[in-house]
């Protein structure tokens, strides 16, 4: 049995705060909102509520950990040594939604680093991770609260839709602020390099740093059309085969959208769409039957953010085939939505193929 308690989001009650650090001083797993996405939590330093995490999630073993710390202060804890950048990252982001990778203290165990000699770390902003951490005095190691792979969970009902029965207890603080995972940062070579974009932007991130470079992941149309799996799969429907629509021109957008619906109606495939608010208008004219749900306008990543995993889920619930997704650009948020959708495609088109094909 998973245990569901509600919190003040704002203001958590610190006999459910309580329950939930004794939960995990005696090994257990306890899921919480942070301002990212809900962690799934275990202590960090405890070798056994690690295993655990890893079994809830059934996630490879070759995957690492975050590890979440109340404060900068408490990087000791989890870490070797400081590198002299952090007090600027520190006092710029956080708490909030920004990991960077540091050299792995020798208290964690390598089965939360996946066998590497660095640890990933974040201090999150959320007042119930913030209460937790204080609450129970550990370092939380905390992946999204999801099965792997799956897309994920960004209130408690997702949580318990993947993971009743797995979990000791959710602490249930309503829908997560920002909707999209951290900004992971690796700050050992010359150029800190983001090896995934995330809740703090690149455009933050180089107002702080200087040039800020990016790993790119994804693999090219070509290659992801000749074999899906190219595409390192993650964050994606159970169900539903998304297709992401990259063509920048909204007339572009809109007759790629009518060639996918024809192409999926005539295999009997049910279609559905998330979309922005400036396309709520022509999709109404164009396609008056079909299942919708604008994320947010253009010009609000934040938004988009903020309703991009629930839009996937609800549509994936509501028993569509194919999910069509148009791109949001790469502005702020618009990075990590789009690293997100390329990860969860079985398709990225971003050109009419000419024959009808
Ligand atoms: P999640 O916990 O699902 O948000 O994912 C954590 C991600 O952080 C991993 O999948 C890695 O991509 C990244 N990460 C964690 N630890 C390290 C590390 N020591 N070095 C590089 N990347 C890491
Ligand atoms: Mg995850």
């Amino acid at each position: 049995m998973t245990r569901c308690i509600p919190v003040d989001p704002c203001a958590p009650a610190l006999d459910a705060l309580q329950e939930a650090a004794e939960c995990l001083k005696s090994g257990g797993l306890v899921a919480f909102p942070t301002e990212t996405v809900y962690g799934l939590g275990g202590n960090a330093l405890d070798g056994r509520a690690v295993q655990r995490i890893f079994e809830a999630k059934g996630r490879p073993a070759t995957d690492p950990l975050i590890v979440h710390l109340p404060a900068v202060e408490a990087l000791p804890m989890v870490v070797k040594s400081i590198p002299d950048v952090v007090s600027t990252l520190a006092e710029h982001f956080w708490p909030g939604p920004l990991t960077l990778i540091l050299p792995r203290g020798e208290k964690v165990p390598l089965s939360v680093t996946a066998g590497l000699d660095t640890v990933a770390v974040r201090v999150p902003s959320h007042p119930v991770a913030q209460a937790l951490l204080r609450v129970s005095g550990l370092a939380i190691a905390a992946p999204s609260a999801n099965r792997f792979g799956g897309v994920s969970p960004t209130t408690a009902g997702h949580v318990l839709r993947d993971l009743e029965g797995r979990i000791d207890m959710v602490l249930d603080g309503g829908a997560t602020p920002i909707g999209v995972e951290s900004t992971v940062l690796d700050i050992s070579t010359a150029v800190p390099r983001i090896l995934r974009p995330g809740g703090v932007s690149r455009e933050a991130l180089e107002a702080v740093l200087g040039p800020v470079d990016l790993l790119e992941r994804k693999a090219s149309q070509e290659e992801a059309q000749a074999s899906p799996g190219l595409l390192e799969k993650h964050y994606a429907p159970h169900h539903a085969r998304l297709i992401l629509v990259e063509i920048p021109q909204n007339e572009g957008l809109q007759e790629a959208f009518a060639h996918l619906v024809t192409q999926a109606e005539q295999s009997g495939a049910r279609v559905g769409a998330l979309i922005a608010d400036e396309d709520l208008a022509w999709l109404e004219t164009q396609f008056p039957a079909m299942a919708r749900l604008a994320l947010g306008s253009l010009n609000d990543p934040g938004t988009v953010a903020r309703n991009l995993y629930a839009g996937m889920r609800a549509m994936d619930e509501a028993g569509m085939d194919v999910i069509l997704v148009r791109d949001f650009g790469t502005a702020g948020l618009g990075l990590a939505i789009r690293d997100r959708l390329y990860r969860a495609a079985s398709q990225i088109v971003r050109h009419i193929a000419q024959n009808g094909a």
